[in-house]
């Protein structure tokens, strides 16, 4: 019933003690350990349960154990080991945010892209290296058609807020989006989906994106 039983590494708990959350939450307390056995998850659980945290803590975690060496590769071209899928701006935003509190000085670098504004200075911020990137599904799909990012390197796949993605109309985005990851690594990449309702569509998301998936409700 504690961060520090669940094995996220030292300077994670550093960051969580930093964060001043004294315990994980429902949804953190179940969905973590899943996600570190490597696990795909569908998790139900509302805005201000803890979600983000629960998806950001196992990804910067498996990126800190795994990629160590061979992270934040900057150029034209990025290749990310993190993605994370939001619908709106704010909430890309939030979960940015957030993720650079929780990695603060492990070295993994977390880039955010969102539509409605303009694409220059994320450009930028993109070349100087992302280990993960947070992005709203038009926005990526613009990255990806114009070869500034590429996912073949994805490990750790999140979309949060999937229903609202879906209610926004962003299903043709994001079906494109994980077509990119199929492709070279199918089988490498642990998925989880995180969404407040579990309607037909949804379910249907998780029985394509997801592999052997664990189904949470909080
Ligand atoms: P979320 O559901 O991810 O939007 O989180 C809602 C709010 O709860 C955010 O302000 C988080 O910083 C905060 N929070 C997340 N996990 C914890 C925790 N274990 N203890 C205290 N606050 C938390």
């Amino acid at each position: 019933n504690t961060f520090s039983e669940i094995d996220l590494g030292e300077m994670m708990n550093q960051n969580i003690r930093r964060c001043k959350y004294a315990k994980p939450t429902p949804v953190q307390r179940y969905a973590i350990p899943i996600a570190l056995a490597g696990r795909d998850l569908m998790a139900c659980a509302q805005t201000g349960s803890g979600k983000t945290a629960a998806f950001c803590f196992p990804i910067i975690s498996g990126i800190m154990r795994e990629q160590y060496g061979q992270r934040s590769r900057g150029g034209r071209t990025v290749y990310p080991f993190g993605l994370i899928l939001s619908p709106t701006r704010e909430l890309s935003c939030q979960i940015h945010d957030e993720a650079k509190k929780f990695s603060y000085q492990t070295g993994v670098k977390v880039v955010v892209a969102y539509g409605g504004a303009p694409i220059n200075q994320q450009l930028r911020e993109l070349e100087r290296g992302v280990d993960i990137l947070v992005a709203t599904p038009g926005r990526l799909v613009d990255l990806l058609e114009r070869a500034r990012v590429s996912l073949q390197s994805i490990r750790y796949l999140a979309l949060d807020e999937a229903d609202r993605m879906l209610d926004m109309g962003f299903e043709p985005q994001i079906r494109k989006i994980v077509e990119q990851m199929d492709m070279p690594n199918r089988g490498v990449r642990q998925t989880m989906l995180f969404s407040a309702t579990f309607p037909r569509e949804i379910q249907r998301l998780a029985s394509d994106f997801l592999s052997n998936y664990i189904f949470l409700a909080v």
